[in-house]
């Protein structure tokens, strides 16, 4: 069995669309009970949220009558949710059992909450059982290598996931101490990795790696907004084994699709999700295959149910058939975020995708971080890297040289309209770790020029 969703979703819907319980999953009957399920996420949205009471107020008719008329009701953006989280509950503050505050990566130190019910928190431990089952087997090992000590965060709800497919999960945290975390896997007899792909890499490219017996790490799989394919490689490379992408935010519920064993594009999670692919520049939906903004709303969630979500993250739909069969929606690689990309003075578009995919497979380099000034009226690219000890000589050429490969950087290096610094190495001491914060190209042009 390629993927477990297909079944897992099937046995969540039957109760609520027409068919035997045993009839198998059909794209007809997940989209009935998608349309059921978005009709009532409106009307209880409407109904019992303040936000919601007043965002449709002009709305005459919120009826759905097919999937795409969702696309008459306005998005709902982080923004809203920074200011009023409170206003788009539905049901008491008693009722919620977890609040995830999540920090805003803008100017301000305004925080987001989102806001669970314990009934919520289960439908993630759900999805994390089944979908896990994909690269976990029963008996196995697992090293959760994100936070987990609160209840009801993402490592919390991975081990009770875990515990329920017969596996044991072991939470070690965020990884602070690379030779810590290696000598765990290895006396922990660890079978499957989970954690954030920077820190991956930093396990692999860490020189107690060797001491990892050939074969023991049998899958791992990364979680984050944006899994850079470079990173991916670089693990399979290393170890022998799949490497598995996890998508999802808190606003999904943390948890949101994960690869099937083809391991080409992220299976979605359609019975609690309704996610579309939106121009972000019109709001239009796009057709399958058009990348875009991926927009999502909740469609089992009755504690602060979201809808018409806009996540900033940008990815598409695979429209081919994926090898395991499945009837699910795929999601490709979301190829970065829309609100890190800077407008370069040459008029090009710069992410940390790109930055990304060119640097991360130099050989010793850990991680980086990125920020364009301004130097004489033209921009400057300054790069800073925590490199393996030893490796620093030659990467900073290296590095040079992979930034004037990406096509945005090259045409504006070729225009004078950037100038790129020369890359500033750092040691371990003076890095900072802030590898549990998302990685952001920062802007610093604006401020410079005050
Ligand atoms: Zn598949």
């Amino acid at each position: 069995m390629l993927t477990p969703l297909d079944a897992w979703i099937c046995s969540k819907i039957a109760p609520s669309v027409t068919g035997a319980p045993n009839e198998p999953l059909t794209r007809s009957r997940l989209e009935d009970y998608q349309l059921g399920r978005l009709r009532a996420t409106v009307e209880h949205a409407r109904s019992h949220s303040p936000f919601y009471q007043r965002q449709l107020a002009g709305i005459v008719d919120t009826g759905l009558r097919s999937l795409e008329d969702i696309s008459a009701l306005p998005f709902t953006t982080p923004a809203d949710i920074l200011a009023h989280d409170l206003r788009f509950l539905c049901v008491s503050q008693g009722e919620i059992e977890r609040v995830v505050t999540l920090c805003s990566s803008g100017t301000t130190n305004a925080a987001k909450r989102l806001h669970f019910t314990r009934q919520e928190l289960e439908l993630t431990v759900d999805f994390f059982h089944h979908g896990m089952t994909t690269l976990v087997a029963p008996g196995e090992r697992v090293l959760i290598l994100m936070p987990g000590e609160l209840p009801g965060s993402v490592g919390d709800l991975l081990l009770q996931g875990l515990e329920r497919l017969g596996a044991q999960g072991i939470l070690h945290g965020i990884v602070r101490d690379e030779s810590a975390a290696i000598h765990q896997i290895i006396v922990e007899e660890i079978d499957c990795l989970v954690g954030l792909p920077v820190q991956l890499l930093g396990l692999v490219r860490h020189a107690d790696a060797a001491t990892i017996p050939p074969g023991r790490i049998k899958s791992v799989l990364l979680s984050a907004d944006h899994v850079p394919a470079a990173i991916v490689r670089e693990i399979e490379r290393a170890w022998g084994c799949p490497v598995f992408n996890h998508y999802g935010m808190t606003e999904m519920g943390l948890g949101g699709a994960v690869d099937c064993r083809a391991r080409n594009g992220g299976h979605l999670r359609e019975a609690d999700l309704y996610v579309e692919i939106i121009d972000p520049v019109s709001g239009r939906p796009l057709p399958d295959g058009e990348p875009g903004e991926v927009v999502f709303t909740t469609l089992t969630r009755v504690g602060m149910p979201l809808i018409r979500y806009r996540s900033g993250d940008l990815s598409r739909f695979i429209p081919q058939p994926c090898p395991c069969g499945t009837v699910l929606k795929r999601l490709a690689r979301v190829t970065g975020r829309l609100a890190g990309r800077l407008q370069l003075a040459s008029g090009g578009r710069l992410g940390m995708a790109e930055l990304d995919e060119a640097l991360f497979p130099l050989p010793g380099l850990l991680n980086f971080r990125a920020a364009v000034t301004v130097e004489h009226n033209r921009d400057c690219l300054q790069v800073s890297l925590l490199s393996r000890a030893g490796a620093s000589a030659g990467l900073c050429r290296a590095v040079r040289a992979a930034l004037e490969g990406i096509p945005v950087l090259r045409q504006a290096v070729a225009g004078d309209y950037l100038r790129i610094a020369p890359p500033v190495v750092m040691t371990d001491s003076n890095w900072q770790s802030s590898s549990s914060i998302k990685r952001t190209l920062h802007d610093y042009r604006e401020k410079k020029k005050c």
